[in-house]
């Protein structure tokens, strides 16, 4: 119970991995604040569950984040970890669908981290945690908004972690390959159609063709490195990127 007396800010955990890292990080003690869309119902036992505050912020408004934050006060951990997909070839590319990828990836992150870090200097403490992915170290056709999301998380959160290097505030980026969530379910059908294949040909020969370990990342596998990432001495573990992807980016 390491945790006890921090405040972790999740966003999009009402679902996938940043449900699975909202665990991880309740299961050592830290007040947890959980943020996403769903079923009310589901929302509230969830809260229940883990003792959680909730903001249903729509993190594509700066407005609606800066009240957030407003609201949920003290952060001493931020997972930004909310964040969509669209997948189609360039020239077919919705702008609208464009901007809100990279609203939602890269522009939100930006958002949550500059209001939550004069806090955390202040308190000479903080553990910034971007979930980015592979596809922020490699590429895949017919995902341009993602990949370039994803890319630019990385690079932010390079950046930040240099200019917080001695305020006790680290910042690392965890890259998932492939995790069995709803995200990855609902781009099953667009890839069918992109690329002319079936449920299971998508499933095995693009999806998981893409790790050598032929194996989904489990969500609890990434809370376990969030874990990881919040302890003291993961204190000199900043700027990093690390990969959890069945082994995708070592080929
Ligand atoms: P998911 O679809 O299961 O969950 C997404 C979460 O974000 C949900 O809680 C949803 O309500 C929330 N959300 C969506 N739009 C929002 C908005 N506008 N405002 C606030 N919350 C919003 O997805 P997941 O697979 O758990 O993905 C989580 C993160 O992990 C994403 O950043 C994704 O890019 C990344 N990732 C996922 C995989 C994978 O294979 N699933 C791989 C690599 C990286």
């Amino acid at each position: 119970m390491f945790l006890k007396g921090k405040r972790a800010l999740i966003t999009g955990s009402t679902s996938g991995i940043g449900l699975a890292v909202a665990r991880a990080l309740h299961a050592e003690g830290a007040d947890v604040i959980l943020n996403g869309f769903g079923d009310e119902a589901e929302i509230a036992a969830l809260r229940e569950e883990m003792g959680a505050d909730y903001s249903g912020a729509n993190l594509l408004d700066s407005g609606a984040i800066e009240a957030m934050m407003a609201e949920v006060g003290t952060v001493d951990i931020l997972v930004n970890n909310a964040g969509m997909q669209h997948v189609a070839p360039v020239d077919e590319f919705p702008p609208e669908k464009w901007e809100q990828v990279i609203g939602l990836n890269l522009t939100a992150p930006f958002h949550t981290t500059r209001l939550a870090v004069p806090g955390m200097k202040e308190r000479g403490w903080g553990r910034i945690i971007n979930t980015a992915s592979a596809h922020s170290l490699t590429a895949s056709p017919f995902k341009s908004a993602y990949n370039a999301s994803k890319h630019g998380i990385a690079g932010f959160t390079k950046t930040i972690a240099l200019e917080l290097a001695q305020t006790g505030v680290t910042a690392n980026c965890i890259s998932p390959g492939y995790v069995w969530t709803p995200l990855i379910e609902g781009q099953i059908p667009d890839t069918m159609k992109a690329r002319g294949l079936t449920r299971d040909e998508v499933i095995n020969d693009v999806l998981l063709a893409k790790q050598p370990t032929k194996k989904f990342v489990q969500p609890a596998e990434i809370g376990a490195l969030a874990v990881f990432l919040c302890r003291e001495e993961a204190g000199n573990v900043t700027g990093a990127n690390w990969s959890i992807d069945g082994g995708w980016t070592a080929e």
